[in-house]
């Protein structure tokens, strides 16, 4: 007989608030990171014409610390990836989460300090052949590292990973797009100036930084000089401390001839645009980059989720037990996976997150909720590759009286069967024990409501036991089974 585990724990993920702030938007990726390969991509490049949408396989890990705490919102990290697939769309590169049931959990201490003296290197644990994208808070000698200020992100060249800091995985921020460009061998627009402020009142030099040739404004020597992208204008480093969209004081080249920035290219660092792009070469390179990687990971499931989906149960203040709430829906198409939220305020504030996880079925128990307490819960559909549906709205339910939740220690397996069982079907209880006990059986609907109650002794060895439910409607049931030792607790489901 199949052992099953029969009390599902589910840890509670409790989410800090994080104050909707401005945060700018620093890399840390190293100058040069990929230089080699982005030669030999420029030599590679073929028109993107007439190609089609190429998946490429992401793992993307949220790590904690050692106690799961610290993650990053799933939400947001469903936000960024949207914005991400979004930012790709032009040059026909889409990425699916590889990792079965969406996200990659580390909880280890060690790694969450990204960049951090005495941190574990991410490379250590990246999964081969797919893009690694690791999500917590990022130390990378940046002022302020640590609290959503300096350096945010940065694409590792040694370990061919990207950091990125949990402050800036949103909706909004194109932190993510830029570190994915560094992967693919871009750098930066104003490539040379990373560190040196440019001064109009002094000749434009022809070299800064390493060694780095400075691009005419006429384009003639784009080809070595800068970020070697032809079709990038001029850009020396202008978006750092320069706060709109429209870069408006006077620049010129070491000619002397004027320079107008692409203030809305995703490799440069100007914050506050409408919208970013990707250059066409640019595009280009990256997928003559691609084109030498290799990727595994099989293919994603490429529907779109398009249709919100319907919570059936608890709803509308519905009673649960709080030690075993089952929440179902319906199963919304294009979706095979669920972001589940079980919150104790109907804003969903998320200091007041009680549960969070993703289920890949459309039902999910929560166990260890509050007695006597209204809870309110949603579900964000999403699979593999569409992630931009949002939440549902919420429903809410309550819980009834707490009763203690220990497993009966001598139960070496418990079973019910079918299960799922058709209206008139008979179900047996089937439960194998080591010591002899007696127990009371109470079979509850999804209400909370007791549908079936009887005693049972349960001598040591194999024990059968039929429960009558030839009266029961067609709906999702808790089948409890309580001793002076524990309890033990099953969903049951009953179709027409
Ligand atoms: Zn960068």
């Amino acid at each position: 007989m199949k052992k099953t585990a029969y009390i599902i724990v589910l840890c509670m993920l409790t989410s800090t608030i994080f104050a909707q702030q401005y945060t700018r938007f620093e890399c840390g990726t190293p100058d040069g990171a990929g230089m080699d390969r982005l030669i030999r991509n420029i030599n590679n490049v073929n028109s993107l014409e007439s190609r089609g949408v190429q998946y490429l396989p992401v793992t993307m890990t949220l790590l904690a610390q050692d106690d799961g705490s610290n993650r990053v919102d799933e939400a947001s990290a469903l936000d960024a990836f949207c914005a991400l697939n979004e930012n790709f769309a032009s040059i026909g590169i889409q990425f699916y989460l590889h990792t079965q049931g969406g996200f990659r959990y580390v909880d280890d201490s060690d790694y969450y300090f990204i960049g951090k003296d005495g941190s574990s290197n991410p490379a250590s644990i990246r999964i081969p052949n797919t893009i690694n994208i690791f999500v917590s808070e990022v130390f990378n000698g940046g002022p302020g590292a640590g609290s959503c200020t300096g350096i945010l992100g940065f694409y590792s060249p040694f370990g061919d990973y990207v950091a990125i800091d949990k402050c800036t995985v949103d909706s909004e921020s194109f932190a993510l797009t830029h570190e994915l460009g560094h992967f693919f061998s871009l750098q930066h627009t104003f490539r040379g100036w990373e560190n040196e402020n440019y001064d109009s009142s002094n000749p434009t030099p022809t070299t800064v930084g390493n060694n780095i040739r400075v691009e005419f404004a006429d384009g003639s020597n784009c080809a070595i000089a800068a970020d070697r992208i032809c079709d990038t204008p001029p850009d020396y480093g202008f978006g750092l401390g320069w706060n709109s969209c429209d870069y408006t004081p006077d620049a010129f080249d070491p000619d002397g001839e004027p320079v107008d920035p692409d203030e809305e290219n995703y490799m440069g660092y100007f914050f506050n645009c409408d919208q970013h792009h990707f250059s066409t070469m640019q595009g280009e390179v990256m997928v003559a980059d691609i084109e030498d990687r290799t990727f595994t990971g099989g293919s994603p499931n490429t529907a779109s989720v398009t249709t919100q989906s319907v919570l059936t149960s608890p709803i509308n203040g519905a009673i649960s037990p709080p030690q075993n709430t089952v929440l179902t829906w319906e199963a919304t198409a294009g979706a095979n996976m669920y972001l589940v939220e079980v919150n104790r305020l109907p804003n969903f504030s998320p200091s007041f997150t009680v549960h969070k996880s993703v289920a890949t079925t459309n039902s999910l128990t929560v166990s260890s909720l509050t007695a006597n307490t209204t809870h309110y819960w949603r579900i964000r559909p999403f699979n593999e590759h569409y992630v931009c549906t949002d939440f549902t709205e919420g429903a809410s339910f309550k819980t009834d009286e707490a009763t203690a939740v220990t497993p009966i220690e001598a139960v070496e397996s418990f079973d019910v069967y079918p299960n799922p069982a058709n209206r008139n079907e008979t179900i047996t209880l089937e439960i194998n024990t080591l010591d002899p006990f007696d127990a009371e059986i109470t079979l509850y609907d999804i209400q909370g409501r007791t549908v079936l109650n009887f005693q049972q002794y349960f001598g040591t060895g194999n024990n059968l036991a039929e429960l009558h439910t030839a009266n029961a409607t067609a709906g999702t049931y808790i089948l409890k089974v309580s001793s002076e030792n524990g309890v033990l607790c099953k969903k049951i489901v009953i179709g027409n």
